[in-house]
């Protein structure tokens, strides 16, 4: 009997048990020596100038949409194929994500809609109105000017990001790298992280390297590093004395034990990446050519992969919750992945969202399904996650296509 897997687990080694032990016997437990060596190991890492830690890859992002200027009703084009932390952002500073459709084999933001959708909104009137959230059409008055593109790196694999580059420079808009999924992958040999005028990577659990909480922006904007600075330690400026605050901010620090694990952790990530890409690759090796399911398929531009995730498409006749449900009664779990952000009950409340409204998402969210996924993972568990898989999957077929075979 192979044993338990689990949906993901981290990749702790003794290093950072003892990493983290030490810092516990030092005096400074928050804003320390740790933070700034793990700060600038990211920075490096992306090839950028700064990196300022802060204790979620969402609050990263909500200080992102901060320096980009967005306020009351401004606009932030992103999509809804992510985490939903990638469209709240936006909201927490009473700014609208204005969803756009992904490309069908990556997922990612397709740019050329993304260059129909800032020429529409720029303009205005009836044109922009398409491409706003049903609740806000015909109410230009409530809107307020686009600010930013927030593309996602889904899954590890960077977004299509040349054109989007074009876009914001033409435009002059900000670009923001929600780089949460993808520490370490490389855009036409450029690192993700240092594409935008800022980027986020987490720390969550379940991500390539881990804080436990955590997250990294990233940037060579000065001025947004000292912004990002200030803004996660309460408003204070770096010039400010003890407890004098310039600013709203906020609570989003990253303590030094987490810092001394992230540390730690990013020190590995070249041997950790490999691990997953190996995982990758056996997952690969059993469920190629295998009926009604389909495997990631990685675009040209992305010269350098950081596995995330592993989700395959569970295509029709097969039905991919029959197969989530199969899996789940062999003790195999699995998640449909991403479950798209406009049709999630808030969205849908709040910006009048039925269904619909994009096409090729909405597709991708009723057949993708993650596997169990981690560095640590054995073939002889990828082994049997697959068997299990390819057998849910005939059993998940109605009966009329399987031609009668007993379920
Ligand atoms: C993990 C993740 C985040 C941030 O998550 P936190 O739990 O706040 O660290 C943001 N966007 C995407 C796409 C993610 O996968």
């Amino acid at each position: 009997m192979v044993p338990r897997v689990p949906m993901s687990s981290p990749d702790i080694g003794d290093t950072e048990v003892q990493a983290v032990v030490e810092t516990l016997r030092t005096p400074t437990l928050s804003i320390g020596p740790r933070l700034a060596a793990f700060e600038r190991s990211a920075a490096a890492i992306a090839g950028v100038e700064w990196g300022v830690g802060v204790n979620s890859g969402t609050s990263g992002l909500h200080l992102c949409v901060i320096a980009a200027g967005v306020g009351d009703g401004d606009l932030v084009i992103t999509t809804s194929f992510s985490f939903i932390a990638s469209a709240n952002c936006v909201l927490y500073e009473r700014g609208v994500p204005v969803f756009v459709d992904v490309d069908p084999v990556t997922g990612n933001i397709d740019p050329h809609l993304v260059a129909s959708a800032v020429a529409d909104l720029t303009r205005g009137g009836a044109a922009a109105d398409r491409w706003l959230p049903p609740a806000l059409r015909g109410a230009r008055r409530s809107v307020g000017r686009l600010r930013a593109l927030l593309p996602v790196h889904a899954f590890g694999q960077p977004a299509d990001m040349d054109p989007l580059i074009d876009t914001a420079r033409n435009y002059d808009l900000a670009i923001i790298e929600d780089a949460c999924e993808a520490i370490g992958a490389a855009y036409k040999e450029r690192p993700a992280g240092s594409l935008g005028d800022a980027a986020v990577f987490a720390f969550y659990p379940n991500k390539q390297v881990t804080t436990g909480e955590g997250g990294m922006i990233v940037t060579n904007r000065e001025a947004w590093a000292h912004l990002f600075r200030s803004l996660r330690n309460q408003g204070r400026d770096v010039f400010d004395g003890w407890l004098n605050h310039t600013r709203l901010g906020y609570n989003y620090r990253l303590d030094e034990l987490s810092a001394a694990l992230g540390l730690v952790q990013l020190q590995r990530l070249d041997e950790i990446l490999a691990k997953r890409a190996r995982v990758a690759a056996w997952y690969d090796e059993r469920l190629a050519g295998v009926e009604w399911i389909e495997t990631p398929r990685i675009a040209s531009t992305t010269t350098h992969m950081s596995w995330f995730v592993y989700v395959v498409r569970i295509l029709p006749p097969a039905q991919r919750d029959t197969v989530v449900r199969l899996l789940a009664e062999c003790g195999i779990p699995s998640r449909p992945y991403f479950t798209p952000i406009h049709l999630q009950p808030f969205y849908r409340e709040q910006f009048g969202y039925r269904g619909g409204e994009f096409p090729v998402t909405e597709h991708l969210g009723s057949v993708s399904l993650a596997l169990p996924f981690s560095s640590v993972m054995t073939e002889a568990q990828v082994d049997a996650v697959c068997e299990a898989l390819c057998d849910a999957v005939r059993r998940s077929a109605p009966l009329s296509v399987t031609g009668g075979v007993e379920r």
